[in-house]
């Protein structure tokens, strides 16, 4: 009697595999394997998200065999694993997608054209393209995974959450409302990418001056700072000079007047060495914390009170004076910098950390504001007013006309201008110890990430900026009034239908023991998207001001590593589901800056805590000639190939047996592939093809 199933000695693996993938799912075998574990121990596991935008690569398939390796092992070792499958849904990668297919692009055509309520819904409607491929590739890879259940960062309750979780930040005094310099467009009143800058350089004719400053209390002294850009001169509230610089001060026979300027650039203003006389030399720290008078009245706290007042913008303690500036050179100009806070990357930075004070003149469509004449006009028309300005009441020393290679608007051909825009930051300096030491807690692989790669970058970490001035995206959940004096940050529907109750805009129902919200002119559930909630008033429980959303959504990494409670609903939808931290998580190397990274930001502003105890780091996936995958180039096998050549099992057997699971770059090779085939599998198949044909002649009785 045959006692063993008999075996194909020709057996295509593939095709076994294909019959145990419907074997399962007729089954439920996953599904069972989670439920019969009901009341063991458990091992928890989340699954970072993935964008839904693009289709599955190696990169993808890499990750996702590590994760479902280790789940599988833990589940044979009798715990519980739930395993639910998580969606990227919002950010750049769909919205470029929607302005290609709308046949737009950048924020005039959005929101004025199509309007972000029919963008948004655009991408709502394409984010899941390839959601399909993605199914069919977790399935053939033979990844027990929940799909049916998975979490999606566009889902009501996942949003909420993340409102719950940036409330919590917020009344932590953990985020903060700030500004960033970028390159801008005046014209198409948009921020451009660094990317986007280096597409558009051309020669541009500008002028230059050197203006004087006048030190207080002194008649006839003047400090000299230099300009590409007059227009930025009114919002001046500083002067840097280099700390060990050599610095003079000449006495001009011509003018009676005395000017400060570094000693190696005099020559370049004065020709003649009869025409001044040196009267004091000094290093620039002797300069440090001299007040001069305001060069324009605008933004001078004496003249102008109103402005700082009335538009929240700050005076500092060294408004007006010289500070020290580690970049300033004696390159160019005169050594001394001027300083426009709002206007450059490093004065605004100069700004901050010298207590300079911020104020802003020009407004998002590139035109002045907030000055006490010449409002509205275009910046570049603005520039020259304020050059002749300057030259009318003899505050310029030179004016001088200079080419130079000039970032111009590659959609418009605008010049550019760098301009401070608001921003959210998380204050994460202010817990970058406890990051450390919770980065202590978690067990790396490879062990090297801990204090390496990884720990290097939390010891250094900067404050995050997480506001995008975007469309599909979380909401950022703060309600302000028109200045800014008051201010609201919810973190939750309820707080919203709460302080929105004086307008009547939202609803709140019971169904079937459920509570439901509704907003009120459409009868529609709530969905707390930007085209949504933009419309909402809030009342400001101390003023009794009407508040409006502030227009910026979270950047998508916020999401992603809000994972942890938003992907539960945590706290609405508490129920025993959320387990925090996680026993495991695996994802590339790549996201040591990224994922890893705003997962323990956020645990550790929350709850203290890493909210992963074991991660494994994988590295890149390259093509076999050592550069990176490239579907143009072409220069690697279809993973849907490789999958009917060799089979699933093949491929997972090559990829965890390779030193791409601790973090190292691998060349994948096809051959590398064929040759786990026939050098473990067909000898395994073969030794069980022996065994059973032997054993079924010798009537053998396993016991
Ligand atoms: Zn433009």
């Amino acid at each position: 009697m045959a006692q063993f199933e008999k075996v194909n000695p020709k057996q295509s693996f593939p095709e076994m595999e294909e019959a145990m993938l419907a074997f399962w799912k007729e089954n439920k075998t996953f599904e069972k394997s989670v439920e019969n574990r009901e009341g063991a121990e458990e091992f928890n596991f989340y699954d970072g998200p993935p964008f839904a935008t693009g289709t599955p690569h190696y990169g993808h398939i890499l990750a996702g065999t590590i994760k479902d390796v280790i789940p599988r092992y833990q589940t044979m070792n009798g715990k519980q694993v739930h395993r639910k499958f998580g969606w990227d849904c919002h950010g750049l990668p769909i919205e470029n997608i929607v302005e290609k297919k709308l046949e737009i692009s950048g924020k005039d055509d959005i929101e004025q054209k199509v309007g972000v309520h029919k963008f948004n819904e655009t991408c709502r409607e394409n984010v899941f393209t390839y959601a399909h491929e993605w199914e069919k590739t977790v399935n053939r890879m033979g990844r027990w995974v929940d799909m049916e259940n998975d979490y999606k960062t566009m889902d009501v309750d996942f949003m909420q959450s993340v409102w719950w979780v940036y409330s919590e930040l917020y009344k932590k005094g953990l985020v903060y409302e700030g500004y960033r310099v970028v390159p801008y467009c005046p014209r198409c009143s948009t921020p451009l990418s660094n990317f986007e800058v280096n597409q558009g350089y051309k020669d541009k004719q500008d002028k230059t001056t050197t203006v004087k400053f006048k030190v207080k209390g002194n008649e006839s002294k003047y400090i000299l700072a230099w300009t590409t850009t007059p227009w930025t001169l009114v919002a001046n509230l500083g002067l840097a000079v280099g700390e060990d610089i050599d610095y003079v001060e000449l006495l001009d026979h011509k003018t009676e007047e005395t000017y400060v300027l570094a000693r190696d650039l005099v020559k370049n203003y004065f020709k003649n060495e009869d025409d001044y006389v040196i009267m004091r030399e000094y290093k620039g720290s002797c300069l440090k914390g001299i007040k001069y008078e305001p060069l324009f009245a605008d933004f001078d706290p004496e003249v102008n009170p109103e402005v700082y007042e009335t538009q929240g913008f700050k005076k500092g303690k060294n408004t007006h004076s010289v500070v020290i500036g580690h970049h300033v050179t004696t390159e160019s100009g005169t050594g001394i910098v001027h300083i426009a806070p709002a206007y450059g990357e490093d004065d605004y930075q100069i700004g901050k950390d010298q207590n300079l004070g911020f104020v802003i003149h020009i407004a998002d469509n590139g035109n002045t504001q907030n000055l006490l004449e010449h409002n509205g006009v275009q910046v570049f028309e603005y520039n020259e007013i304020a050059l002749q300005d300057v030259k009318q009441r003899g505050l310029t020393l030179q004016i001088n006309t200079y080419d130079h290679s000039y970032p111009h608007c590659w959609r418009c051909d605008s010049p550019l201008i760098y301009r401070a825009i608001s921003a959210w930051y998380v204050n994460v300096e202010k817990i970058k110890d406890k990051m450390v030491d919770n980065n202590q807690e978690i067990n790396w692989t490879p062990n090297e990430i801990k204090d390496g790669r990884f720990g290097k970058w939390v010891a250094n970490a900067k404050d995050w900026n997480i506001s995008r001035n975007r469309y599909w995206g979380s909401a950022i959940p703060v309600w302000q009034n028109e200045d800014k004096t008051a201010e609201l940050c919810i973190g939750s529907i309820e707080e919203m239908y709460q302080y929105n109750k004086p307008y009547g805009q939202i609803e709140k129902k019971e169904e079937n023991g459920e509570i439901k919200y509704f907003y009120t002119d459409t009868n529609k559930e709530v969905d707390i998207h930007k085209h949504f909630v933009d419309e909402i008033f809030l009342e400001c429980p101390k003023t009794g001001q009407k508040l409006k959303r502030v227009p910026e959504v979270l950047d998508c990494w916020f999401e992603s590593g809000s994972m942890p409670y938003a992907s539960k609903g945590y706290p609405f939808k508490q129920e025993d589901s959320f387990k925090f931290p996680a026993d495991f998580i695996a994802e590339g190397l790549d996201q040591t800056r990224g994922w890893f990274y705003t997962l323990l930001i956020l645990g550790t502003a929350l709850f203290d805590k890493a909210p992963m105890k074991n991660v494994i780091v994988n590295g890149i996936v390259l093509a076999e000639d050592g550069h990176k995958m490239s579907k143009s180039k072409q220069n690697y096998p279809d993973p849907k190939i490789v999958f009917d050549k060799y089979g699933a099992d093949a491929m997972r057997f090559y990829l965890m047996n390779s030193p791409v699971v601790e973090a190292q770059d691998f060349r994948f090779s096809e051959t590398g592939v064929e040759e786990v085939v026939k050098k473990v599998i067909l000898p395994l198949w073969n030794t069980y093809y022996f065994f059973t044909t032997y054993a079924n002649i010798d009537n053998f009785e396993p016991k």
